[in-house]
């Protein structure tokens, strides 16, 4: 569901009782926005080349380059409060 028809859906009225899927999937998706809205902490990964942390999202374990939002998915970043990054596969 694209977010335009989830704003559209969700500002017409409607009653719960009907509450047909196109309602509870548009209320989904308003969910999961706002909950990317809230900072989730960084995982900081030390990088020994560079002597410094590199950040990556909580989320989609994309890079963050320090911004305040995820470039790939949207989530918001907390520095203040990091987490160490902890890989599945790390050889090092
Ligand atoms: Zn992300």
């Amino acid at each position: 569901m694209k977010n335009r028809e989830a704003i559209e859906i969700l500002s017409r009225p409607f009653s719960m009782q009907e509450a047909p899927k196109e309602i509870l999937d548009a209320h989904r998706l308003a969910i999961s926005a706002l909950e990317k809205q809230e900072k989730k902490p960084a995982k900081a990964k030390f990088n020994k080349r560079y002597n410094k942390f590199v950040y990556f999202c909580p989320v989609c374990g994309e890079v963050t380059g320090n911004y305040d939002f995820c470039s790939e998915c949207g989530q918001a970043i907390d520095y203040d409060n990091s987490e160490p990054y902890e890989a599945e596969e790390d050889n090092e």
